[in-house]
């Protein structure tokens, strides 16, 4: 991995060492141990298809969306994007979008990659806080792939807090032998791009996709043992995430995505949230 210094790219890679004040208060997860003083009435519907925005009277609900790969969050935050209208947050989107207006920012992402490197925590976190400070994040949001790193969850944690945001942490479960199976069951047609799989999105003839005829093809990623792998780097990530998250103070709960079809999965969510800030207001 080349050295960083023919390039200017990333010059700031140590913003947020300030940043520690608040992880403090180790306290482990769910809503049964907390309070607050204040009140957080919710203007919810009470039909299990959650009609009306999720919102608090005085904070905007910000909900962090943890899954391994093959538990569908992505298709979760796009659910509840619709259903608890939340604005789903997404730093590969909006990496993208910069990257797509050849802003500064987004030539300097563009760099990096052209230099085989990850986008640096101190981007990511840059560019989140300009996105959640936008005026449309303010009924609430939804981090579908942030925050990644322990410096990632630190940074978050002062900035929910600098924006009075009502932090709730949804960790999707997901069996490793599903994930296995649901991931190396996915073929791809190398003409169009059609994605399949073998059990939920059978083609129409084994091997070959229905629309060009050509032969559909596994991806490297998606062969047993890279699912293995992803699956080790997602725990080895996620488990100081979670552990930074809920020792702030926030509440956390996991939820299985594999026994239930993922509208019912985010009709779960959707209720865990309505119970998380209705106990959290008959707590005051
Ligand atoms: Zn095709």
């Amino acid at each position: 991995m080349g050295s960083a210094t023919s390039s200017t790219c990333y010059s700031a890679d140590r913003a947020s060492s300030s940043v520690r004040d608040r992880v403090t208060n180790p306290r482990a997860d769910l809503l049964s141990q907390r309070s607050n003083t204040r009140g957080y009435p919710l203007h919810m519907s009470t039909h299990s298809t959650f009609a009306s925005p999720v919102r608090t009277a005085s904070r905007p609900l910000a909900l962090v969306l943890f899954g391994p790969p093959g538990s569908g969050k992505s298709t979760q935050a796009n659910l509840l994007e619709r259903t608890l209208g939340l604005l789903r947050v997404s730093p590969g989107d909006i990496l993208r979008a910069h990257v797509a207006r050849g802003d500064a920012l987004g030539i300097e992402v563009r760099c990096g990659m052209r230099m085989g490197q990850l986008v640096p925590d101190e981007i990511v976190n840059r560019m989140i806080a300009e996105r959640l400070t936008n005026p449309d994040c303010k009924s609430g949001f939804i981090l579908d792939g942030y925050p990644r790193t322990p410096n990632q969850c630190e940074v978050l944690i002062r900035l929910l807090h600098e924006l009075a945001c009502e932090p709730l942490v949804v960790q999707l479960t997901l069996d490793v032998d599903i994930a296995i199976a649901r991931l190396s069951g996915r073929q791809e047609c190398a003409t169009c791009g059609e994605l399949y799989h073998v059990s939920s999105r059978p083609p129409r003839v084994a091997g070959v996709c229905d629309s060009d005829g050509s032969k559909l093809t596994v991806r490297n990623d998606d062969r047993e043992d890279a699912i293995r792998a992803r699956l080790s780097a997602y725990q080895a990530q996620t488990a100081p995430s979670l552990r930074l998250l809920s020792g702030a103070g926030y509440i956390c709960t996991a939820i299985p995505s594999e026994s239930a079809p993922p509208e019912v999965t985010a009709e779960n969510i959707g209720e865990w949230i309505r119970r998380a800030t209705n106990r959290r207001a008959v707590d005051v």
